[in-house]
């Protein structure tokens, strides 16, 4: 396993140079683009990683991931998805293109305009705090904290991201403050993990909320159900179709070059990349985990007779 995570690191670093680092919140242009890691997890727990696996991250999108559980388990799924739909879109993750012309409510929680709807529907005395909570517990990790510089870059530029809370509102979509919402979903944006905290995250996904390690049930199986397809559908924006045909694995990315993965065969993968394609995913990334599931037969609707090539 070493040696093919080293092999799809050197094929993954192929593409970095066609790609370029989010610039769009400022503080994003300052990582690294030569960066480029993944770790992955089995179910017994063995757990094998390369290159810059280490250095950590805001997981941006990611956070959509966390915020969907949050909002299921905190206001069940007739509120959620009387918000917010389970379509992918066409458009870009930070489109407003739906919204000006009523398709309502959005289309579904992995783009922006859907999670900070599902972000709404969180009940909680204090959104952040449980998801951080929830953060923690899922990746097995209590040092995970706010990266607080890329959260004020953030809410400092995020114009897009109030357009969006703002139309919201105007069509009863939205409740409650739009500046609050966006608060919260700034915050949990700029949550900072590494690639073994969402591996550890992915595990359990991957085996249906059962963390095989403590053998602890962390997540009911209905929630998990739900993440993994909408991760199949739209966890990388308009390209998750393409996406789901070349490596077929439920994945969510996010600006900040993070994707979590998680397989049908219960593994938990997680990569870094910072440098992004024009979609907004990493590009070593998806290309790592393209070669990972043509090499480890990892395709969701794999044959069963397949012979890795
Ligand atoms: N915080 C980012 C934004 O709202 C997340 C987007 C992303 O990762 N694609 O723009």
């Amino acid at each position: 396993m070493d040696s093919i995570l080293q092999d799809a690191l050197i094929y993954g670093k192929k593409y970095l140079p066609s790609g370029k680092v989010a610039n769009y919140i400022p503080e994003l242009a300052k990582a690294d683009p030569s960066h480029l890691g993944i770790c992955l997890m089995l179910p017994d727990g063995s757990t094998y990683q390369a290159g810059d696996f280490q250095v950590p991250f805001t997981m941006q999108s990611i956070a959509k991931t966390f915020s969907l559980i949050l909002a299921l388990k905190t206001a069940g799924y007739e509120t959620v998805f009387s918000k917010v739909g389970m379509e992918p879109t066409g458009d870009c993750f930070d489109s407003i293109v739906q919204l000006e012309t009523k398709q309502l409510p959005p289309f579904n929680p992995m783009i922006n305009a859907g999670a900070i709807v599902t972000v709404s529907c969180i009940k909680a005395q204090d959104p952040f705090e449980e998801f951080l909570a929830l953060v923690r517990q899922l990746c097995f990790n209590n040092t995970i904290a706010l990266n607080e510089s890329v959260y004020l870059s953030e809410k400092r530029t995020g114009m897009r991201n109030r357009s969006i809370a703002y139309l919201l509102q105007s069509d009863q979509i939205l409740e409650g403050e739009p500046e609050q919402v966006l608060d919260q979903y700034f915050h949990m944006c700029s949550v900072e993990v590494t690639t073994v905290d969402l591996a550890r995250y992915a595990l359990i996904l991957a085996n249906d909320g059962l963390d095989p390690i403590t053998g602890t049930q962390m997540l009911e199986e209905w929630i998990v159900r739900i993440v993994k397809t909408l991760m199949l559908t739209c966890g990388m924006y308009d390209e998750s179709g393409e996406f789901a045909v070349k490596a077929g694995i439920p994945s969510k990315s996010g600006v900040g070059g993070g994707i979590v993965a998680t397989t049908e065969q219960g593994m938990g993968i997680a990569t870094y990349g910072p440098v992004l394609n024009q979609k907004g995913n990493s590009i070593g990334g998806t290309h790592m985990l393209e070669y990972l599931s043509s090499k480890l037969n990892l395709h969701s609707f794999a044959s069963k007779t397949y012979t890795a090539v």
